[in-house]
């Protein structure tokens, strides 16, 4: 058969499995926003069949041989065609090397899992988790035994949430990382400034927060006619592709930056998702490049814009018509300070933009030594909070408020935590090269964010998935990853918010 037809068989083929992929999407914001408890079962069946109907086409002989055919051509393809090979090849290999049952082991006993840890969690017994905890680190250890041509255990799981990264990598970052932080902190903690940021407790009504919520949503450029907001438990971002963006948020009556900052962060995402190219958007690559990626826009939108001076000063009049009596006096920098107020907490999802790292870090040494150096689970407590005193000078009291704290480790998801520090760190390399082609601070002063969508449209959310990370950063950015950047913002943000040396 001429290739040509080979390409346009393929090509139907993956959007057969993308229109189920777009249909579970669909199907799961339901089961986590509006769908009744009393249909959990169903739900779950009716999830099962598609997940199956996906793996076995996936998986097929088919695809099999469309890889093989196209195989001796890709240098002839073009970038998208690239990226759609690139990406079916990957989950037929990843899907079709490990044996059925043991895929069905690990989802049994991941099930388990999460439902033990709760409970180990509620009744801060470590005890409890540690035997499942070790099972789940076996098991791991023999999937990846299917996988690998020698790799180390450790670096598979790393580029399975981030493709292109591994130790070697990541060590650079995060020693980076933390012989900056950790100083900077211990003279933050030493400095005089204190900030008061009692006043964010104020009560504010769920109306005003859904007001809010809209105001700053279109302000960033989410675009509503193509999008939708609702709550959760946990805020996410879904839908199922650029022209229908979902995302939720939480409401708390006397913490209404709980969903400020929820809608600022999926809006980065949710951005990210409305603007990939037309051409992709119904195919594997209508997404973002990578999860490191994705929060890199989140990060952006949350904490580069939100928590930054200029933000506070152009949108304080607008917030505070929406907010109680008692805010009325609070100025624009005030709640810049305290947005941005420093100080290390036990828990990662309650800690500040500079410290959050840490926590990551602690977690990523931690699953460095699980798959490099098989240390025994028993003793995580202790290692865990030896590192968080020595890190954050702090020590959990309890298993619950320290290594028992994250689900991650239930689902055996190990490599994971540290795509969430990586997410920040891009933030702020690919800050640093818009502030090459824009004036940054003068469009948020003017409230132009349509421009800077724009730029990162151009730059990367058109492109979705076609590339892989490194090739993304390489083609719009000319240059790999570099922790540098990410450095210098938080040594120059917080010395001059703490006025230090
Ligand atoms: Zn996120």
């Amino acid at each position: 058969m001429a290739i040509e037809n080979t390409v346009k068989e393929f090509k139907e083929y993956l959007g057969r499995i993308n229109m189920y992929n777009e249909a579970m999407a669909t199907l799961s914001f339901d089961g986590e926003t509006v769908a009744p408890p009393g249909s959990v079962e169903a739900r779950a069946k009716r999830s099962g069949f598609f997940g199956l109907e996906i793996f076995n086409m996936i998986t097929s002989d088919k695809m099999s041989n469309f890889l093989e055919e196209l195989e001796p051509h890709i240098d002839t393809f073009d970038d998208i065609l690239k990226g759609e090979y690139r990406i079916a090849k990957k989950e037929y290999d990843d899907n079709t090397k490990i044996p059925a049952e043991i895929v069905k082991e690990m989802r049994e006993l991941g099930e388990e899992s999460a439902a033990i840890w709760a409970q180990a969690r509620g009744e801060d017994d470590f005890g409890k988790f540690a035997p499942y905890l070790k099972r789940l680190i076996e098991l791991q250890k023999k999937i990846i035994e299917y996988r690998s041509n020698g790799e180390n255990p450790y670096d598979i799981l790393l580029a399975d949430y981030e493709t292109g990264m591994n130790m070697e990598v990541y060590d650079v970052f995060f020693n980076k990382l933390k012989e900056s932080v950790v100083p900077l902190l211990k003279k933050i903690k030493e400095s005089n400034k204190k900030i008061d940021k009692s006043f964010v407790n104020a009560h504010v009504d769920l109306e005003s927060q859904k007001a809010i919520t809209k105001l700053i949503a279109e302000t960033l450029g989410f675009n509503l006619e193509r999008g939708h907001i609702a709550e959760s438990t946990h805020p996410f971002c879904g839908g199922s592709s650029k022209y229908d963006v979902r995302f939720t948020t939480r409401y708390l009556e006397d913490d209404f930056l709980s969903s400020f900052y929820s809608v600022m962060h999926e809006s980065g995402h949710a951005i990210y998702e409305q603007n990939v190219a037309d051409d992709i958007a119904h195919t594997v690559l209508g997404t973002g490049a990578s999860m490191g990626l994705h929060e890199s826009q989140s990060r952006f939108y949350e904490n580069y814009l939100g928590r930054s001076g200029a933000f506070w000063e152009v949108m304080h009049e607008d917030l505070l018509k929406l907010l109680p009596e008692e805010l009325q006096t609070i100025t624009a920098h005030q709640f810049y300070e305290a947005m941005n107020e420093v100080k290390p907490s036990l828990i990662r999802v309650e800690s500040d933009e500079l410290t959050y790292n840490l926590h990551i870090i602690i977690r990523y040494e931690i699953e460095r030594m699980i798959f490099t150096e098989d240390v025994d689970v028993n003793d995580l407590p202790n290692i865990w909070n030896q590192k968080y005193e020595e890190y954050l000078g702090i020590t959990p009291p309890t298993n619950a408020l320290g290594v028992l704290q994250d689900i991650h480790w239930s689902w055996a998801a190990f490599g994971y935590f540290p795509t969430y520090a990586l997410g920040s760190a891009y933030s702020a390399q690919i800050a640093a090269h818009m502030k090459k082609d824009l004036d940054v601070e003068a469009l948020i002063r003017a409230q132009d964010f349509e421009a800077i969508k724009g730029w990162l449209t151009e730059k990367i959310h058109q492109y979705g998935k076609t590339y892989t990370p490194n090739q993304l950063m390489k083609k719009s950015f000319g240059e790999e990853f570099n922790v540098d950047y990410y450095v210098d913002y938080l040594t120059e943000k917080y010395s001059k918010l703490y006025d230090l040396a």
